[in-house]
Formats: structure tokens, C-alpha cells, sequence
């Protein structure tokens, strides 16, 4: 009975946090053999987990560090593909999600890396995801907390040897949440890429009445309009199976053109999620017009 009077403030609190708990997927943790996608840009995450290294003759750039125990295999991932994870000079994320930035104190440990993170996701990455509107009191969304060495705003470049990414904020799922382009060569020619920053609305996520995030709803709106007008030939994400990176890992595997070049499939993703959105957006307000009337 005491156990069980002790276990109850935290299920109640687990509950009133929107009823979706930290849940780790299988295929998180599953290992997934590291490959170039194109140019100087690698996969280096797990089955579910995306992770992109990016390689310059001046150190690499690592894109999301995912959960603690991840680091260990994105750094087999890095030294299988040939490369040093020492070398790794800057750090960036996706989003503050436990799944995408967890393990970010242990990458900066390990390499001295710089974390570069998007100004409205920077308090709850120092907090250890402390004060994120939905999972902020969910205990196993909890990291170790992490100092940011830059802040960055809508557009800023990060630069490292001769490539160039551009942060653009594509908040909703977080604050902060980043879409990452940039341009990469081969063959004598230039591709857009895209790493969509996450445009889901979770279970539980409240899209009207938000009391932690008042214009949610209008920030999903503004990251479907960014995503739209983003030029982009090669489509990527925080987790593979936004852009069917398993799927598209076997064709390449087989030959023939880069599967990952696929403007078509951003194309209609970003269409299907915002459709998705919508609907979830209009259940919600009906929901609200109805307990209005009926109280
Ligand atoms: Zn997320």
C-alpha cells in the first residue's frame, strides 16, 4: 500500500503530462550500418535514429547525438566509415527531443565539439529537457543537460571547412525545432539537401488551449510554409523512416541513381504531414466547440 501510495504521484504525473510517456522504440537501439549518402555526407545513426556526419578536410560536423547509449555506436559508425570521431568539431540537433540530443554531454566530452543549438530549444537542452511544454515533467525525458556554445536564430550559417549549413527554425514539435540544409557535390554537380527537423504533432500534443505553448498551432502553420519553399533534391530526416531510409539503403545498394535524391518524395511527405496536421487540428477545435457547448 505504501509502495503503491508512493508510485501514484508519478503516474498522475505521467498522465497529466499529456499521457505519452517516454517510450522507447525497438528500433532505436538497433545498429545500422554506416553509409555515404552523397558527397561528404554520411549515415552514421541506428535503424530509427537518424545521425549525419558530415566530413571536411578541417574536422566533421555531427547532426543529432540521439540517446546516451547511442554515442558508442555512432562512434563505431564514424570509425567503420574511416573517420575519427575525435575529429568532430561541431555538434548540432534536429530538435530538443531525449531521442535526438541525450546523448549530446557525452559527444561533447568525448570530442570538444561545439553544440549548436536553435535559440528557443536552448533552455530546455541546458535544463535537460526540464521545461519542454509536453514531456518537461516526464522523468525518463530527462538527459544530462548540456552547454550550448552557440545560439542560433532563423537562418544563421554554420560553417567548417567548405561547407555551409543554414539553420531554419521549423518550430511546433519543439520551440526550436531545426531544419538543417545545405549543398553538397558530386560528380560536378550540386544538390539541395533537406534534414527535416521533425513536423509531427505526438499523441497527447494539445494543438488548442496550449497554456506552455499558446501558438503552437500557428508555428506547425509557418513550418509547412518553410518546408514548402525549401529547394530540396536530397531528402533527409531525424528519423529514417520520414524519407524510407531502409527502403532507399537496399536500392542503393543494388546500383543505379542516388534513391536518396528524391525531390518528388519531399514533395509529398511535407504534403501528407501537413494534411495529417490539419486534421488533427480540426478534431481538436471541434473537441473544444463541443465541451463549450456542453460543459
Ligand atoms: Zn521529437
Amino acid at each position: 500500500m505504501l509502495k503503491m501510495a508512493r508510485f501514484l504521484p508519478f503516474v498522475l504525473m505521467l498522465m497529466l503530462a499529456g499521457g505519452a510517456a517516454a517510450q522507447e522504440a525497438a528500433d532505436w537501439t538497433n545498429p545500422f550500418p554506416p553509409f555515404r549518402i552523397i558527397g561528404n555526407l554520411y549515415y552514421v545513426g541506428s535503424q530509427g535514429l537518424a545521425s549525419y556526419l558530415i566530413v571536411t578536410p578541417q574536422g566533421s560536423i555531427l547532426i543529432n547525438s540521439n540517446l546516451e547509449k547511442s554515442v558508442p555506436m555512432i562512434r563505431e559508425s564514424v570509425e567503420k566509415l574511416g573517420f575519427r570521431f575525435s575529429d568532430i568539431k561541431i555538434l548540432l540537433i534536429s530538435h530538443a527531443h531525449w531521442d535526438h540530443c541525450a546523448g549530446s554531454a557525452a559527444v561533447k566530452e568525448l570530442t570538444g565539439a561545439k553544440y549548436m543549438v536553435m535559440d528557443a530549444d536552448v533552455p530546455e537542452i541546458e535544463a535537460g529537457g526540464k521545461g519542454n511544454f509536453q514531456y518537461g515533467e516526464v522523468l525518463t525525458s530527462r538527459y544530462q543537460p548540456a552547454k550550448v556554445d552557440r545560439v542560433l536564430h532563423d537562418g544563421d550559417t554554420v560553417r567548417l571547412g567548405d561547407t555551409i549549413l543554414t539553420a531554419h527554425l521549423t518550430p511546433g514539435h519543439t520551440k526550436g525545432t531545426t531544419t538543417w540544409t545545405t549543398v553538397v557535390k558530386e560528380d560536378g554537380k550540386s544538390y539541395n539537401v533537406v534534414i527535416v527537423g521533425s513536423p509531427n504533432v505526438n499523441d497527447g500534443y494539445k494543438l488548442v488551449n496550449n497554456e506552455l505553448y499558446p501558438q503552437i498551432a500557428y508555428d506547425y502553420q509557418t513550418m509547412f510554409q518553410v518546408l514548402k519553399a525549401l529547394p530540396c533534391d536530397v531528402f533527409l530526416g531525424a528519423h529514417g523512416n520520414y524519407y524510407g531510409m531502409e527502403a532507399k539503403y537496399a536500392r542503393m545498394k543494388e546500383g543505379g541513381p542516388n534513391p536518396f535524391i528524391d525531390p518528388e518524395g519531399y514533395k509529398g511527405y511535407v504534403a501528407e504531414r501537413e494534411q495529417a496536421f490539419r486534421t488533427e487540428l480540426a478534431k481538436q477545435i471541434q473537441e473544444q466547440e463541443r465541451k463549450m457547448r456542453n460543459p
